[in-house]
């Protein structure tokens, strides 16, 4: 079915439309083509086949804008080998379409296991229905032995003093897709248990190096973004002229009052990623009071941190992308409550990641001229649905690609 129309409940555009009730859209050639309410649509298109979804709601599809699926993930998750490394990289992919998801923001690190590169990690994600941007990245793991790895250097470890390196950094740069955490200012736990990592959160960087090293990113024209929290690690952020702050836990009222000033963005992680404890609903409320763009991620997979109020994980099982509703779901419900529209809250799960990856004129919101990939669901997703089988279908460039009915 190449032209078809598609009708819901209410339609939850993320676009200056808001939410259309009994709302249709035209999808033409894997993009929408018209949306409007279904009284006009049905005038205007009599001859095009329906697909009646009129007890669901249709919104955006989700993007997660930061995670680690297929560097970190399989080998975490899978007794895989280098031969088997992205077989189980795609029943991971899949997953995360399955959970709503038709774009991701992947980070490339560098990994002792993985000897790839990021043209083998972009073969692994070509022909498959999901928009996969990556952010080529160092890192640094907060080992008793501090352990640092570049994408470019793959498997192969490198010191402190390389991360700085302008030929190595450059070379990071060149690859990078858009601002993900493309340095950690600080030692990450990574997926680690706390007594792994005892130097987790440990400062990598001087205020000089991260200048320089944010200088060949805007030279090259690009934007950087870092791993970073803690109010030290993230005053040298703001201080060095970061553009996208990933976790950003323990920011400080003056700090987000600093970065909504510079225009920074904020990519939000509930469910941990960092050292500290993760955003709270209330902090996700601030940045949003400050007009900070701001998008929630899963950073998975993870073991979700423990004590939080919000957190409704009792383990510290590895958890993935199928969470990003139900991690969302506290703030999103706290922006309800502060009589936020239900369009703009979902843009912290759709627009707002788009934007990031720099893919906002292609996906993120439904409105005429961009791709339909979208949702039928029993609930605005995250806010009044935090269960994947609650998705009923997905759909990516007009095809169902998930079917639950
Ligand atoms: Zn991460």
């Amino acid at each position: 079915m190449m032209n078809y129309m598609i009708r819901g409940k209410k339609i939850v555009t993320v676009s200056h439309l808001g939410t259309l009730e009994n709302g249709s859209m035209v999808i033409e050639n894997g993009k929408i083509a018209d949306i409007g309410s279904w009284e006009r649509m049905k005038e205007q298109f009599p001859d095009l086949d329906v697909i009646d979804c009129s007890s669901y709601v249709i919104t955006p599809s989700l993007v997660d804008c930061h995670t680690h699926l297929l560097e970190f993930a399989p080998t975490s998750l899978y007794p895989v080998t280098p031969d088997t490394h992205f077989f189980a990289g795609k029943a991971i992919l899949f997953h995360a379409l399955s959970s709503g998801i038709t774009a991701l923001g992947e980070q490339i690190c560098g990994h002792p296991l993985c000897d790839f590169s990021k043209e083998d990690y972009q073969k692994c994600v070509q022909d498959l229905p999901l928009d996969v941007s990556f952010a080529t990245t160092s890192i640094s793991i907060g080992f008793e032995n501090l352990a640092h790895f570049t994408s470019i250097t793959q498997s192969r470890g490198v010191t402190q003093y390389d991360l700085s390196d302008p030929v190595l950094v450059q070379m990071i740069a060149l690859e990078s897709d858009y601002p993900g955490e493309n340095i950690f200012i600080n030692a990450t736990p990574a997926n680690f248990t706390e007594k792994e990592v005892p130097r987790a959160g440990e400062i990598i960087f001087t205020l000089e190096e991260l200048e320089r090293i944010v200088n060949i990113y805007h030279r090259l024209g690009k934007r950087m973004g870092a791993h970073v929290a803690g109010e030290e690690g993230i005053k040298l952020a703001l201080d060095a002229g970061v553009d996208v702050l990933h976790h950003a836990h323990g920011i400080t009222d003056d700090q987000i009052e600093k970065a909504a000033k510079q225009g920074v963005k904020i990519v939000a992680t509930p469910m941990g990623g960092t050292h500290l404890q993760p955003n709270s609903p209330e902090e996700i409320l601030k940045f949003i009071e400050k007009d900070i763009p701001v998008s929630i991620s899963t950073d998975s997979y993870l073991p979700p941190y423990q004590g939080t109020s919000w957190l409704p994980f009792n383990d510290q099982t590895l958890k993935g992308p199928d969470v990003l509703m139900l991690i969302a779901n506290p703030a999103m419900q706290l922006l309800k409550k502060h009589h936020y529209n239900e369009n703009k809250i979902l843009a912290l799960l759709t627009d707002n990641p788009a934007k990031l990856l720099g893919k906002d004129d292609v996906f993120g919101r439904l409105e005429v001229g961009l791709e339909a990939n979208f949702l039928v669901s029993e609930g605005v997703p995250g806010l009044e649905i935090t269960e994947i089988n609650n998705i009923k279908n997905i759909f990516y460039k007009g095809v169902k690609v998930v079917d639950r009915t």
